[in-house]
Formats: C-alpha cells, sequence, structure tokens
C-alpha cells in the first residue's frame, strides 16, 4: 500500500548568524488516497519540509520512509517523487506536449504509451486544444494546469505541491482548487499539499497539519482542525473571521465577560485567567430566551456581502470587544446591542501555555 511517513524529522541551517532550525521534530503519516496539507504562516517550514521529502534537502535528524523503504539517504530522482512549484518551473522552449512528456521520456517509456498517457491527462485537465503552444502563449492558469499534468503523468509515489495556487488571481484559484480536488481523489498516491491559505486546506485535504515555527502544532481531519482547536495558534490561525480570544478573570467556576459569569468546564485547577475562544459565527442577537447576554456598543460594521461583522465594545470592561458575523438586513436603532453566547459553543484555553482546557 502506498504511504509516506516521516520520522522525527528535524532540520537545522548552520548560519553565521546563527542556527536556523525550520523544522522541529516533526513525525507524520500520509496513507494511500490522503491528501495531507501542511498549513502555516509564510517561514513556519512548510517548503522546507516538502524539499526534504524530496530529498533536495538531507535532515539534520530523522528518517523518511515511502512504501516501506527507508530513502532518507536516497538521491531525489531515485524516489519517485513528483512535485509542483508556486513557480510552475515549465521548460519556457518546449511545447506542452513535450513539457508533460519530458520526464516519461527520461525515464524511457515507450512513446506510445507515453502519448496516451499525456492524452489522458491532458484530456483531465481541459489541456487537449493547448498541446502544441510554448508556456508563453498560455495564461497563468493554464501553466498551472500544465504544471499539475506534468506531475500527474508520472504516476508517482508520492505528489508534493508547494503552494500551487498561490500566483492565480482569487477567481481563478477557485476554479483550479475545485479541479485540484476532482483530479486528486481519483489518485491512490499520498499528496503532500503546502498553502498558507486556509480555505484551501479546509477545502481540498483529508488531513491537515498546522505548523508554527517549525513545529507541528495539530494534525486532524479538516473538521477536527476547525470544531477542536489544540491551542490558540490553530484557533486563530483556522477560521475566517478569526476567532474571538479574549482574556478573561475567573471567579470560582466562573470566567467574567463584562458583567456576565460564564460557566467554566470541568478543570482540575481553576487559574486566575483564562482564554474564552468563540468564533464569530457563534455569537448571535440576543433573543429573549437567551441567558448569556452580552451588552455593548458597536463600534464598527463591516459589510461581507451576506453578513456584516459587528465589533462590539463589552459593556462592563475597559479593553474587551467582540466580534459577531450577522445577517445583513438588520438594521440598529442605536449603536447598542446585545449579544449573545451559549457556552457549548466556548473553546477554552490556557492563557500562558495557549493549549486547550476543553469545551463544556
Ligand atoms: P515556508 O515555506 O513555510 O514559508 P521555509 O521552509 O521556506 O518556510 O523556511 C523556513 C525557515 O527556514 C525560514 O526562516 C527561512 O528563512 C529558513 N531557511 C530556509 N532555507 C534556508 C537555508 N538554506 N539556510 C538558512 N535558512 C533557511
Ligand atoms: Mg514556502
Amino acid at each position: 500500500m502506498a504511504k509516506l511517513e516521516l520520522y522525527n524529522i528535524n532540520k537545522i541551517y548552520k548560519t553565521n548568524k546563527g542556527n536556523v532550525i525550520p523544522v522541529k521534530d516533526i513525525s507524520l503519516e500520509v496513507d494511500e488516497g490522503e491528501f495531507l496539507t501542511l498549513l502555516g504562516p509564510s517561514g513556519c517550514g512548510k517548503s522546507t519540509m516538502l524539499r526534504l521529502i524530496a530529498g533536495l534537502e538531507q535532515p539534520t535528524h530523522g528518517k523518511v520512509v515511502i512504501n516501506g523503504r527507508d530513502v532518507t539517504h536516497v538521491r531525489p530522482g531515485d524516489r519517485n517523487i513528483a512535485m509542483v512549484f508556486q513557480s510552475y518551473a515549465l521548460y519556457p522552449h518546449m511545447t506542452v506536449y513535450d513539457n508533460m512528456a519530458a520526464s516519461l521520456k527520461l525515464h524511457k517509456v515507450p512513446c506510445e504509451q507515453i502519448c496516451s498517457l499525456v492524452q489522458d491527462v491532458a484530456g483531465k485537465l481541459g489541456l487537449e486544444n493547448l498541446m502544441e503552444r510554448k508556456p508563453s502563449q498560455l495564461s497563468g492558469g493554464q501553466r498551472q494546469r500544465v504544471a499539475l499534468g506534468r506531475a500527474l503523468v508520472r504516476q508517482p509515489a508520492v505528489f508534493l505541491l508547494d503552494e500551487p495556487l498561490s500566483n492565480l488571481d482569487a477567481l481563478l484559484r477557485e476554479q483550479v482548487r475545485a479541479d485540484l480536488k476532482q483530479l486528486f481523489v481519483a489518485q491512490k498516491a499520498p499528496v503532500v499539499y503546502v498553502t498558507h491559505d486556509q480555505t484551501e486546506a479546509m477545502t481540498l485535504s483529508t488531513k491537515i497539519a498546522v505548523l508554527c515555527d517549525g513545529k507541528l502544532q495539530q494534525l486532524d481531519t479538516p473538521q477536527g482542525i476547525y470544531n477542536q482547536p489544540a491551542n490558540q495558534f490553530v484557533a486563530s490561525f483556522v477560521g475566517s473571521p478569526q476567532m474571538n480570544l479574549l482574556t478573561l478573570h475567573c471567579q470560582g467556576n466562573y470566567a467574567l465577560l463584562g458583567e456576565v459569569k460564564i460557566p467554566l468546564p470541568n478543570l482540575p485547577q481553576v487559574p486566575p485567567q483564562i482564554v474564552l475562544g468563540i468564533r464569530p459565527e457563534d455569537v448571535a442577537l440576543a433573543q429573549p430566551e437567551d441567558k448569556y447576554r452580552i451588552k455593548g456598543r458597536i463600534y464598527l460594521v463591516e459589510n461581507l456581502g451576506m453578513h456584516n461583522l459587528i465589533s462590539v465594545r463589552v459593556k462592563g470592561s475597559d479593553s474587551l470587544s467582540i466580534r459577531a458575523l450577522l445577517p445583513n438586513n438588520l438594521t440598529w436603532e442605536t449603536e447598542e446591542v446585545t449579544l449573545a453566547i451559549s457556552p457549548q459553543l466556548i473553546h477554552w484555553f490556557d492563557s500562558e501555555t495557549w493549549v486547550r482546557l476543553g469545551s463544556l
């Protein structure tokens, strides 16, 4: 069965300004048919991870295993990996057909087989009518399709994709994203996809590995990452608009949000302070029956089309504000508003370690 395994991968670059450690002790597995996304901000070590899997870099410690074979010291060309870069990296003097066929020719695949493989993939990517063009005669989206096509014809042991959509404009990115999903659903080989874009990660992946500063923060399904973020970093990085994260004082088994006492989950010890996390889509306008009512004053309304994102300063507190995503047909007589939150939808985090403490 096709499988990629990483064991305790570390990478240390020695520079004249000291050591840079872009990858810190990362272990993970990607099985046949799985689409794993490495998600994190710029500089967190995503591309270095891909380069280590591809063999373009050697890990300082750790092991890379592909289909049961330890390839840590195997040359990139002997790992049977297909990689797609952000920059496309097409051969400018070659036609689309030749770009897609190049690596198969290099591996001495018979001509007839090359032709049928290229035609088949070109059909899936809608490139049939462009086979004789050079890259300079293609749009950005078409070039990206050729770069994908070149990887797909290879039928590799592992696919590696490094921010392949980031050079496309927003509309095209959405289209190619949907195409990618369909293309890779049919693939058996494990896919490792790198992006800083949470929407790409959420829509494409079967699993997401969230990275920050070279460390694995959480490895989970998209639902798991969204519904049960392991710490404040994951909570704030995934979800748009961003989750509200409010540092509150505790009193008994409650946290004080302005004038409102919010019940805490079961904790071995109640800390002096705690972080309450709630997504703007989980904050509503209060109805008469709501128990946890947060009064405040609106200081910003942002129109997002279907919704308005309103920012509210919480009454009874100097520093707290909360954002709510509300249907855009609501109008307010005054700037005063009463919001409602449900304790079941709150994520609690440790204010010092940032670790998730639980939910009710
Ligand atoms: P990402 O792809 O997540 O944006 P990278 O993996 O490219 O991040 O880089 C992670 C960190 O490693 C960055 O701080 C980068 O400057 C550093 N880095 C990458 N390659 C080298 C290198 N060859 N020498 C020194 N530092 C490097
Ligand atoms: Mg990168």
